[in-house]
C-alpha cells in the first residue's frame, strides 16, 4: 500500500522492527487490562507447569497482536510457530504444523478468521482434546488417522471478534481485545524506539509524532523513522516538535493523524451522502476501497475518535468531522 499511515506492515519493515519490538510483558506499553490479566494467567500456568489456555487476540492492525503472541511464548519459556489463516489452505497444512509442536509450544495463527471450514474442523479436536483427527488419501484408499498431540497453546489473532465462527470463538479460554493507544502511551513507545535506534529527540518531538500516529504503535514507529530522515537531512538530526511538525506536514499526515484515505472517506460521506446515514457498500463504491478495508482499517479509528458513528441505518459523520474540514453541517442555523 502507498499509505504512509497504513497500519499494515511490509516484510522490510518487519525486519527493521526486530530491534524495537518488545519481547517481555514489562516492555509492552499501554493496554493495562490486557497486561494485568496476562501476567496472572501466565504465572498461574507456569506454576502448574501446564500449557497456557488458548488465547484469542483481536483489534485493528498494528496494535500489537503479533507482538503479544511472541511475548506470551517468551514469558512461558516455550517456542512459537507462526502461520496465518490464508496460508493454511488444506487440513494437511495445519496437521503438519500441529505435529511439529513440542509440549507447551505456542502456535500463532494470524488472521484466524480466514481459515477455511475444512481446516477449522481439524482445529476443534486439537484445541479441545489435543487430538489430531484427519482423513488422508482419497477414494477407496482413504483412511482416517488419529494422533495424540502434546498440550499446546493456540494464539489466534483477528481484526474483529465477530468475524469468527462461534464454535471456534468458544474454544478460546482467554479473549483479549486491544484498544487504540492514548497519546501518553504512544509517546512512551516513540521514546523507547528512539532510544533503541539511537535517535536524539526532545519530549515535545515525541509527543508530536505520537499525536499524529492514529493511536497505532506500528504507525508511530514508521513516522519516527521518516521524521528521523527529515531531521538528519534538513536539520541537525535532533527531533524537536518543530522538526516533527514540518516533516509530518510534508508527509501529508494532518494534525489529527489523518491521511488522504481518512480524509477521502469522511469527505465522501459529507459531500456525496449529506453526512449519511450511508451503507458501507455505497461508501466502498464511492471511494473505490474494499469494504473490508473500510471496516477493519479506516473506520475503527474514526469511530473511536468520534468523527463518525455506525447506526442501524448506516454510517454517519458527526459534527466533529464537519468542524475538522471547516464545513457547515446541513440544517445548522449559523448561515
Ligand atoms: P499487529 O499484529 O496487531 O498488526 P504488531 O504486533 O505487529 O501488530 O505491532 C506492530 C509494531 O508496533 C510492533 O512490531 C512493535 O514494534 C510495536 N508495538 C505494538 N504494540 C506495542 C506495545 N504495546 N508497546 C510497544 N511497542 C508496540
Amino acid at each position: 500500500s502507498d499509505r504512509l499511515i497504513s497500519p499494515q506492515s511490509s516484510a522490510f519493515e518487519d525486519v527493521q522492527d526486530r530491534a524495537i519490538r518488545p519481547s517481555l510483558l514489562s516492555e509492552y506499553v499501554g493496554q493495562p487490562a490486557v497486561r494485568e490479566q496476562m501476567e496472572i494467567f501466565i504465572s498461574a500456568a507456569r506454576r502448574r507447569q501446564e500449557a497456557l489456555d488458548h488465547v484469542l487476540i483481536f483489534g485493528p492492525p498494528g496494535l500489537g497482536k503479533t507482538t503479544l503472541a511472541n511475548i506470551i511464548a517468551n514469558e512461558m519459556g516455550v517456542a512459537i510457530k507462526t502461520t496465518s489463516g490464508p496460508v493454511l489452505e488444506k487440513a494437511g497444512d495445519l496437521a503438519a504444523m500441529l505435529t511439529n509442536l513440542e509440549e507447551g509450544d505456542v502456535l500463532f495463527i494470524d488472521e484466524i478468521h480466514r481459515l477455511n471450514a475444512a481446516v477449522e474442523e481439524v482445529l476443534y479436536p486439537a484445541m479441545e482434546d489435543y487430538q489430531l483427527d484427519i482423513m488422508i488419501g482419497e477414494g477407496p484408499a482413504a483412511r482416517s488417522i488419529k494422533l495424540d498431540l502434546p498440550p499446546f497453546t493456540l494464539v489466534g489473532a483477528t481484526t474483529r471478534a465477530g468475524l469468527l465462527t462461534s464454535p471456534l470463538r468458544d474454544r478460546f479460554g482467554i479473549v483479549q481485545r486491544l484498544e487504540f493507544y492514548n497519546n501518553a502511551d504512544l509517546t512512551h513507545i516513540v521514546q523507547r524506539s528512539a532510544s533503541l535506534l539511537g535517535v536524539e529527540m526532545e519530549d515535545a518531538g515525541a509527543r508530536e509524532i505520537a499525536r499524529r500516529s492514529r493511536g497505532t504503535p506500528r504507525i508511530a514507529n514508521r513516522l519516527l523513522r521518516r521524521v528521523r530522515d527529515y531531521a538528519e537531512v534538513k536539520s541537525d538530526g535532533v527531533i524537536t516538535a518543530e522538526v516533527a511538525d514540518l516533516a509530518l506536514n510534508m508527509l501529508k499526515v494532518d494534525n489529527q493523524g489523518f491521511d488522504h484515505m481518512d480524509r477521502r472517506l469522511l469527505l465522501a460521506m459529507i459531500e456525496k451522502f449529506d453526512g449519511g446515514p450511508v451503507g458501507v457498500e455505497s461508501l466502498s463504491a464511492a471511494i473505490s476501497e474494499e469494504r473490508g478495508t473500510i471496516e477493519d482499517v479506516l473506520e475503527p479509528f474514526l469511530i473511536q475518535q468520534g468523527y463518525m458513528v455506525r447506526t442501524p441505518r448506516g454510517r454517519m459523520v458527526t459534527s466533529h468531522a464537519y468542524l475538522h474540514f471547516g464545513v457547515t453541517p446541513p440544517g445548522s442555523d449559523s448561515e
